[in-house]
C-alpha cells in the first residue's frame, strides 16, 4: 500500500475535482468509423490522398495511394471533406486555395511513467510557472503526464519528443508531487500536432485554437483545429453543410444532422450510466472462458457490447493461443480486429487497437513476435508483406523513444 502524499502540501491551496479527462482516442476513431460504416458508409484503410481530381475547376475525386499493395486509384465524390488535421493545408496547398488563414503547428508531447513509480489514483491538473497547464492521469496501471504547447515546423509525421520536451514535463512533476521521476522512469512517450489557425495580418500570439471550416473556389470543404472533444459538433456542422449544398445545387432534401443521437460502436443502449452493470454481468462470463478478472475488464472495456463477438472468437479458437504465445485477451482483441477493424499491420495493433504502445510498452515488447506470427498465419503473407509487417513494429517501437542525448543524471 502507498502511504506517501502525493501532491507537495507547500503548493496546495485547494482543490475541485476533475471528471472529465480521459479518453481512447484511437478506439474513439475505430468506433466512429464502424457505426458510419453501419449506416452505409464505407471506408478504406492504409489509403493515403494524393492529389485531387477536378472536372472543370470542380474537384469531383481524390486520387489516393493504397499504401500496403503500393496501388493508386481514384474515388470519385460529389463532395469532398479535407480532414486530414494537421497536414490540412498540404492538401489546400494542391488545391491552390492556401490563402487568409493557415495553420499554425504546436507540439505537444506525452510521458507514460509506471504506477510503481507515480501511483497516482485521480487525475490532476496543474499549472506551471510559465504559465502552461499540465495533466497528470492515471491510466490502467500507469500514469501518464503532459503536454507542452512549442511552436513546431518539422516533420508532421513525427514530430517526436526530445530530450529538452522530457526534461521539461519530468521537472514539473517532481515540483508538484512528491516524486523523483527520471529518464529512465519513462516507460513510453507519445507526441501530437495541435493545428492552430493563424490569420495572415495577425499577431501570432492572436492563434486560434477553434475549428474552422474553409471552403475553396473549387469546393474543396476543409475543417480544422477545435478539439476532440468537440467532434460531433463539427461533424454535424460539415455535414449540415454539404446538405444545405445539396439543397441548392441539386434540390434535394436531407434530415438534419442525427449524429447526437447515434450509439458508436459497442456503446451499450443505456449509454455510460448502463456501463457498470454490464461490465458486472460479463466479467463472469469472460472468467468462464479462461480469462483473468483483469483481462476480461481490459475486453469489456474496450470493446462494450462488441465484447460477446471477442468472447465467440475466444471460445472457438482460444485454444491456438499458446501456439503463438499470446494471452486469450490479445488473441482474442486481434482475431476481432483483423475481423472487424481492418488491421493489417502489426504496428497499428499494437497502437491503436491494444493501445499498448503508449500504455503497455513492456508487453507490446512482449507480445510483438505472438501478434506478427498470427497474423502473417491469418493473412497468408508474402516476403515483402513480412518486411512491412516488421517495420510497421519497428517504426511504432521507436516513435516512442525520446530522441536526442541521453542526459547524465
Ligand atoms: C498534445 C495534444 C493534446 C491534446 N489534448 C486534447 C484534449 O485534452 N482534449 C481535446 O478535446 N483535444 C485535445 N487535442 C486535440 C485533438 O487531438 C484534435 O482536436 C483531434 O485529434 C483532431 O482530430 P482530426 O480528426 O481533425 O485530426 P487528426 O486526429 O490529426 O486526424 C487526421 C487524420 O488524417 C489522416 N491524413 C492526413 N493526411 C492524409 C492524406 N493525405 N490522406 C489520408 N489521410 C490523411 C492522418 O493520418 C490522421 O489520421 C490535443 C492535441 C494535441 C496535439
Amino acid at each position: 500500500m502507498y502511504k506517501r502524499q502525493l501532491l507537495r502540501s507547500e503548493h496546495l491551496v485547494g482543490g475541485g475535482r476533475y471528471v472529465e479527462y480521459k479518453t481512447d482516442d484511437a478506439r474513439l476513431t475505430v468506433e466512429v468509423l464502424k457505426a458510419a460504416v453501419g449506416y452505409g458508409g464505407r471506408a478504406v484503410n492504409y489509403t493515403k490522398a494524393e492529389s485531387l481530381v477536378y472536372h472543370n475547376g470542380k474537384v469531383v475525386g481524390v486520387e489516393v495511394r493504397d499504401v500496403l499493395s503500393d496501388k493508386t486509384y481514384t474515388i470519385r465524390a460529389k463532395k469532398i471533406i479535407n480532414a486530414t488535421g494537421p497536414w490540412v493545408d498540404e492538401l489546400r496547398e494542391k488545391d491552390g486555395s492556401k490563402a487568409g488563414k493557415s495553420l499554425h503547428l504546436t507540439k505537444g508531447i506525452h510521458l507514460v511513467i509506471d504506477q510503481a513509480h507515480f501511483p497516482l489514483q485521480q487525475a490532476v491538473y496543474f499549472d506551471v510557472p510559465d504559465g502552461r497547464m499540465i495533466f497528470a492521469i492515471p491510466r490502467e496501471g500507469k500514469t501518464y503526464v503532459g503536454t507542452t504547447d512549442t511552436n513546431y515546423k518539422g516533420d508532421i509525421l513525427e514530430p517526436g519528443v526530445t530530450v529538452e520536451d522530457q526534461d521539461y514535463i519530468l521537472e514539473a512533476t517532481n515540483q508538484m508531487f512528491n516524486v523523483e521521476l527520471r529518464p529512465e522512469h519513462v516507460e513510453s512517450t507519445w507526441s501530437g500536432l495541435r493545428p492552430l489557425i493563424h490569420e495572415d495580418g495577425k499577431d501570432p500570439s492572436e492563434l486560434s485554437r477553434k475549428d474552422e471550416i474553409f471552403v475553396s473556389k473549387s469546393g474543396l470543404m476543409s475543417i480544422a483545429g477545435g478539439k476532440l472533444t468537440g467532434y460531433r459538433k463539427m461533424a454535424e456542422r460539415i455535414i449540415d453543410m454539404v446538405a444545405d449544398q445539396f439543397k441548392t445545387e441539386e434540390n434535394r432534401i436531407y434530415l438534419a444532422s442525427r449524429t447526437h443521437d447515434i450509439l458508436l460502436g459497442g456503446g451499450h443502449p443505456q449509454g455510460s450510466k448502463g456501463f457498470a452493470r454490464y461490465l458486472k454481468e460479463q466479467q463472469p462470463k469472460g472468467e468462464a472462458l479462461g480469462l483473468s478478472p483483469n483481462e476480461a475488464t481490459w475486453l469489456i472495456q474496450r470493446y462494450g457490447t462488441n465484447v460477446e463477438r471477442v468472447y465467440e472468437l475466444i471460445r472457438t479458437r482460444g485454444d491456438e493461443a499458446a501456439r503463438y504465445q499470446l494471452p486469450l485477451h490479445w488473441f482474442g482483441a486481434l482475431l476481432y480486429g483483423l475481423e472487424a477493424e481492418l488491421v493489417m499491420q502489426p504496428g497499428d495493433f499494437l497502437n491503436r487497437r491494444a493501445s499498448a504502445v503508449f500504455f503497455d510498452f513492456p508487453h507490446a515488447e512482449q507480445y510483438a513476435d505472438g501478434v506478427l506470427a498470427l497474423m502473417r498465419s491469418e493473412l497468408g503473407w508474402s516476403a515483402e508483406d513480412e518486411a512491412r509487417a516488421n517495420e510497421s513494429i519497428r517504426r511504432e517501437f521507436d516513435a516512442v523513444r525520446v530522441k536526442g542525448p541521453v542526459p547524465l543524471s
